[in-house]
């Protein structure tokens, strides 16, 4: 075996695979080095991908040619679109998933990425040299050599597994937990933390009495994740609803000392927005039920993953609880549920390449950086495994902006703001929402994708197909035209001002749809109805994409702006001494640099911002007077 690449990636999980691939479709010689092979592609919790916020980001994997879109597409067993009935912005898109099917999936796009060597083993150490990392060494002491290497590690430092008052040290259910990387990360004084998550038991699908539940079906039109996927052609299936009641609860009362997470045992924090039943019953002490979805795992696959009853209770409990739910009366629990705590490294120990500052070549992505979720994990590792290649190739780094991506948005919030509970993104932690959609995700990220190498020849061709076909649509939009007497005529109600409005125009009305408008002018059927409705999507938002543009390119404006040479951040009033020793400290050049400082505060930003305006428009002043 080889023991010299550009990069390594540890751990192949989501983070590690998007890692892996990125790097490799850069062109740089990369290995992938995970427990085992048969694991790559795991979903350790629920077998969905995508969801509110979370479509968002698998869009933007996608439009960067990552992998997890695609994949999923494969395994699709049911979509759904999320929020549908709500604006554009804050729809997301669902894939309930087969997890034998992405787990094939996945582990094929690895295997047959080039440049890309998977390597199984336990990484146990790292190699540093001069202050930078220089590779890593397996539990077995194989040393492999590499300029820069990803941890991308999931729940398996130090986890511990907690199941009532049972503690099993794992990473995941079966698996073994990782030791030796905790205690060097220390070693290097990084800040570590723990946190913790749970997951449900699984349910024997044929133990559960059907009939008696209310069914769930996916959506007719399904829509791919990814811009490659001409058609998702897996079968689909229903999932169906139960509910808990004031039975179930009692239940939970009764043993809540018995749970991990309230007899102390579990101090950690867990995800605040995926709370595990105990949780619910606690904080919304109020609501007599809560819904529960019975989702398969698969469509060759026994286990129903019962969505909403995470737990750390006891198994006798846990097994109550589960027959007290309407249709589970006889239900057969095939794995229980438990709850896991993992150490995390506070994310802040981060630059905004997700490269440590206390040690150059090492990048963390994924569940390490106090996240929680697939496509968290993904989007990161796709960040983390693009720069860690492109440094090795000696280009500048990839780094979006909040204005471009959700996946900025994420990388940002960690970065400056690191974690007190798993992070999980919801479309409300983006100021541009209505410009970062997941329609549009490749019309923002796979130009810049291309131009920095990360996109292959496949999805170039694709991408410049729709770019066509949309600026087509929409000149089409531009020049078709109605008077206010035709549009009447439409039942098209417009003031009678005599002026001509274009189809594109009338498309914003709240009363006009894309029918209306296709059932006047046939002709537009020449483009697909997905190019139709994204042009209808831009149509509705015009006047407030109009006014976020603006924004934008303010904020963009103000982030490339240069910070003066000779800035004298001590004479700032209301800049507090930390603030200002940090800026004396880094000398950013650009408030951009600024911002990415460890602790910067936008008050902060701020004083700098209008600094240096007033430096700019005195140099200006003296110039002109010259
Ligand atoms: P993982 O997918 O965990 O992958 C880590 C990989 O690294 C594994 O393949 C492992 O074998 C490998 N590895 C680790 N250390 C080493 C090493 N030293 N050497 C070699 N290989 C190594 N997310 C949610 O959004 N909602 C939930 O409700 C939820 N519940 C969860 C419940 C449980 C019990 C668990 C375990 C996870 C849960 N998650 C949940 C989290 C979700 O699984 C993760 O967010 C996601 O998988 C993180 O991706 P990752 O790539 O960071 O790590």
């Amino acid at each position: 075996m080889t023991n010299r690449f550009d990069v390594i990636i540890v751990g192949g999980g989501h983070a590690g695979c998007e890692a892996a691939a990125a790097s490799a479709r850069l062109g740089v010689k990369t290995a992938l080095v995970t427990h085992q092979f048969k694991k790559i592609g795991e979903m350790s919790c629920n077998p969905a991908i995508g969801g509110l916020g979370k479509g968002h980001l698998v869009r933007e994997i996608d439009a960067l040619d990552g992998l997890m879109g695609r994949i999923a597409d494969q395994a699709c067993i049911q979509y759904r679109l999320l929020n549908r009935r709500k604006g554009p912005a804050v729809r997301g898109p669902r894939m309930q998933a087969d997890r034998k099917l992405y787990r094939e999936a996945m582990q094929a796009a690895i295997t047959e990425q080039a440049n890309l060597t998977v390597i199984e083993g336990e990484v146990d150490d790292l190699i540093s040299v001069n202050g930078c990392v220089a590779g890593v060494v397996l539990g077995d002491g194989t040393r492999i050599d590499a300029a820069e290497v990803v941890l991308t590690t999931g729940t398996f430092l130090r986890g511990l597994i907690h199941l009532g008052d049972k503690q099993i040290p794992a990473g995941r259910v079966g698996e073994k937990p990782v030791l030796g990387l905790s205690k060097r990360l220390e070693t290097m004084g990084l800040r570590l933390g723990r946190l913790k998550t749970g997951t449900p038991p699984r349910l024997d699908k044929n133990t559960i009495d059907w009939a008696q539940l209310e069914v769930q079906h996916g959506d007719a039109d399904l829509e791919p994740m990814s811009a490659l996927t001409a058609a998702i052609t897996v079968r689909q299936v229903p999932c169906y609803i139960t509910r808990t009641h004031a039975g179930t609860h009692k239940i939970i009362e009764d043993n809540l000392q018995k749970s991990a997470i309230y007899s102390g045992q579990i101090e950690s924090k867990g995800p605040r927005y995926c709370p595990s039943i105990e949780d619910k019953i606690v904080r919304f002490a109020d609501k007599d039920s809560h819904q529960i979805f019975l989702e398969p795992e698969g469509l060759d696959d026994d286990n129903i993953y019962p969505n909403g009853i995470s737990t750390s209770l006891p198994e006798d409990v846990q097994l109550a609880l589960v027959r007290s739910l309407p249709g589970c009366e006889n239900a057969v629990i095939n794995q229980p549920g438990y709850a896991i705590e993992y150490d995390y490294i506070d994310p802040r120990e981060l630059d905004h390449t997700l490269q440590l500052k206390k040690l150059p070549g090492l990048s963390l992505a994924g569940q390490i950086n106090g996240t929680t979720g697939y496509e968290e994990a993904g989007a990161q590792g796709l960040l983390a495994g693009a720069n860690a290649a492109m440094r090795v190739l000696g280009c500048a780094p990839l780094i979006l902006s909040r204005t471009q991506s959700y996946i900025a948005v994420m990388v940002d919030d960690l970065v400056t703001r690191g974690v007190t509970e798993p992070y999980r993104m919801f479309t409300s932690r983006a100021e541009f929402r209505l410009h970062l959609r997941s329609d549009n995700a490749d019309q923002r990220l796979t130009q810049i994708g291309i131009d920095c190498g990360l996109v292959g020849a496949e999805r170039k061709v694709v991408f410049a197909g729709r770019m066509s076909q949309l600026v087509a649509a929409r000149k089409m939009l531009n020049e078709l035209n109605l008077t206010p007497n035709e549009a009447s005529r439409q039942d098209i109600q417009v003031s009678a001002d005599g002026v001509r409005r274009s189809a594109f125009q009338l498309l914003s009305h709240p009363n006009v749809s894309l029918q209306t408008i296709t059932d006047i002018w046939p002709a537009l059927l020449e483009f697909p109805m997905a190019i139709l409705e994204q042009v209808t999507v831009d149509a509705q938002y015009a006047v407030y994409l109009d006014r976020q543009r603006a924004d934008i390119e303010a904020v963009q404006r103000d982030e490339n702006r240069k910070i003066p040479d000779g800035m004298d951040y001590a004479s700032l009033d209301g800049l507090s001494i930390e603030m200002c020793q940090k800026l004396i400290q880094h000398n950013p050049s650009t408030i951009a640099q600024a911002q990415r400082i460890e602790g910067m505060t936008p008050a902060a930003i701020l004083l700098i911002l209008a600094a240096a305006k007033r430096m700019d428009s005195r140099e200006t002043f003296a110039k002109r007077a010259v």
